[in-house]
């Protein structure tokens, strides 16, 4: 599954679809060229996952109303998007922090609107034991 959300800037995107190898290498090759691609992660924990890959930058939905700095298991650090803190009059196109290939704090974005509780249940769901 691919599903990407173009930026203002159109110099990055955030990417959701399964990372198989052929994919990590040309999200890999685009970051190098300077064309942005986030990984996008449901939990902290996926989060961890998919920047110990070491792909591309990687961004996260968290808890409605999560409006701090979270720090991952592995010791990641997780800023919120600041277009989503009511009145920080901050836009893609001010901020752009997405943009950067080489960023290494996780950006989180809190869930919002009518399927806000949905993502709440997903990101305290516990992974199954193997
Ligand atoms: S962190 Fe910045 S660049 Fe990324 S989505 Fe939020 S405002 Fe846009």
């Amino acid at each position: 599954m691919f599903a990407f959300a173009l930026n203002r800037r159109r110099r990055n995107l955030k990417c959701r679809c399964d990372l198989l190898p052929a994919n990590a290498r040309a999200i890999a090759r685009a970051n190098a060229q300077g064309f942005t691609i986030n990984l996008s992660a449901d939990t902290l924990d996926e989060a961890d996952e998919l920047s110990r890959l070491k792909v591309a930058p990687v961004v996260t939905v968290l808890p409605p109303g999560q409006t701090g700095l979270s720090v991952t298991n592995d010791e990641r650090s997780v800023v919120i998007c600041p277009a989503t803190i009511e009145g920080a009059g901050v836009s893609c196109a001010t901020c752009g922090i997405c943009a950067n290939p080489r960023r290494r704090s996780i950006i989180g974005f809190p869930a919002h609107g009518s399927g806000a509780e949905k993502v709440r249940k997903v990101f305290y769901l516990k992974p199954e034991s193997v």
